[in-house]
């Protein structure tokens, strides 16, 4: 089959032909329609996320067919835990102590054919063509579980407006919410695309809101966006750092984060945020927008991801 392999960090992926994997007890054989590039496959790639399984094939935002079945699955990044450690059994198997992720312990879906634990895969909306459900999986799924901690926010700010952040702001404002977006300072094709999607002010993230925010959600990698975020929120406001990698925080005065105001992450993803996101989704409806490139040119998707050019999402096509 046709896969494009990441041998080395800081090297690129080389479009290899590897043989058939073969499915363990438990897993299907997958044939892959689509796969979304998220922003941690960029993070694998730099050698930011320093224990990819390799060589590996990235790729954690998954829709397939079972071969020889008429059923399509969605595979996310939480791609195994062993059900009984500590984090599993209080219902956080985002942090299960020996959890495996999809596109770094095990190969993704940067191929033709992949395979997946049965217990991990997601049962997909209908309503959704392969290359607009894919973002789902991990910009949708991921940008959920940061809204939920978001709590009851009305004034939400999003800093950061790509894959999640253009997902999320559709679930916000179909929950009543308001939305503002921040781009990187100057990206005006960003904040035009913000606002085509209901976001109610959208700027650089160099400015202020018009007004005080209720919670944040930072979607961007950048640590010096967690001040930035504590000064615009209110008292008892949240902040949510949604990645997976962030370059340092820098250090701020404690009167940015007095008042109560609180810093949190979020980690990863439980099969319960699959399920009840997936249900959500189709009735907002959220609609994605995705860029398709050949699976070949998952090089150029990856640097046009790094650039910060492309508006929605990246998906691949084997
Ligand atoms: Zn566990
Ligand atoms: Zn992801």
């Amino acid at each position: 089959m046709r896969a494009m392999v990441l041998e080395e960090a800081r090297r690129p992926l080389r479009a290899a032909d590897l043989p058939e994997p073969k499915p363990r007890d438990g897993e299907l054989l997958l044939r892959v329609l689509a796969c979304a590039v998220c922003r941690t496959d960029l993070h694998i790639l730099d050698g930011e996320l320093d224990r990819p399984k390799l060589p590996l094939v990235l790729g954690h935002q998954i829709v397939a067919d079972v071969v020889g079945e008429e059923r399509r699955v969605g595979v996310p990044w939480l791609g195994w835990t062993d059900e009984k450690c500590r984090y599993c059994l209080a219902g956080l198997e985002n942090l299960c102590e020996h959890v495996q992720f999809t596109g770094y312990d095990r190969d993704g879906g940067y191929a033709e054919l992949a395979v997946a634990d049965e217990r991990y895969c997601l049962e997909l909306p209908a309503q959704y063509p392969a290359e607009g459900a894919a973002p789902l999986l991990c910009a949708g799924l991921i940008g959920y579980r940061a809204l939920r901690f978001a709590g009851d926010a009305e004034a939400l700010g999003l800093y950061g407006f790509g894959s999640s952040a253009h997902i999320i702001a559709q679930v916000a404002r179909h929950e009543g919410r308001r939305v503002f977006a921040f781009t990187r300072p100057g990206d005006e094709e960003g904040q035009t695309f913000a606002r085509s999607l209901g976001v109610e002010w959208a700027g650089g993230s160099d400015e202020a809101p018009p007004e005080e925010l209720d919670a944040a959600i930072i979607f961007a990698p950048v640590g010096a966006l967690v001040p930035v975020a504590l000064r615009a929120v209110r008292k008892a406001g949240e902040v949510v750092c949604a990645g997976i990698h962030m370059s340092d925080i820098p250090s701020f005065p404690y009167e940015l984060l007095w008042g109560e105001r609180v810093v949190r992450s979020v980690a990863n993803l439980t099969r319960r945020d699959g399920e009840e996101f997936l249900a959500l989704a189709p009735q907002v409806p959220v609609r994605t927008e995705v860029e398709t490139f050949r699976l070949e040119d998952a090089n150029e998707a990856l640097e046009r991801l790094r650039r910060g050019e492309i508006h929605g999402s990246a998906v691949l096509r084997p």
